[in-house]
């Protein structure tokens, strides 16, 4: 535990606090900025289309993209409007439950292999917070 307050803007990835503009606005210190520049050019996307890994890359450099806990990560819609819970293989969006491979799970192939830490504050308001638990799909 840490006695940062809660509303101190952490990293993304490592879940250090924040203290420069920049990184701020990234949502993630240097060094992970880059690690995550890196990921989402290394990372595996074999099979999504090109459509889709951009949305991935974006949604990524957005900061959309946030470990929970386990293998969970929780990916925001591009609209902004709902919040998806996704693996690397499974996403809790209609298409990821119908077994469609999602934009989503392109995101977190990108951020898992970047090595991100979970990270339980919020960085960007406004997020929905999910309404399901990382149980629904981490079961
Ligand atoms: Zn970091
Ligand atoms: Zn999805």
């Amino acid at each position: 535990m840490t006695t940062t307050p809660a509303s101190t803007p952490r990293c993304l990835r490592c879940g250090r606090p924040l203290t420069s503009a920049a990184s701020i606005a990234r949502g993630y210190g240097k060094g992970c900025a880059s690690l995550i520049r890196r990921a989402a050019v290394v990372a595996d996307l074999d099979g999504f289309k090109s459509s889709q890994v951009d949305s991935a890359r974006e949604a990524v450099a957005d900061g959309a993209v946030l470990l929970l806990r386990g293998r969970v990560h929780q990916v925001v819609s591009s609209d902004g409007a709902h919040v998806h819970l996704a693996t690397v293989e499974h996403c809790s969006c209609p298409a990821g439950l119908r077994g469609v491979r999602c934009w989503h799970i392109a995101a977190v192939r990108i951020v898992a292999s970047a090595g991100a830490r979970p990270v339980l504050t919020l960085v960007r308001p406004p997020i929905a917070v999910p309404s399901v638990t990382a149980q629904t799909i981490a079961a």
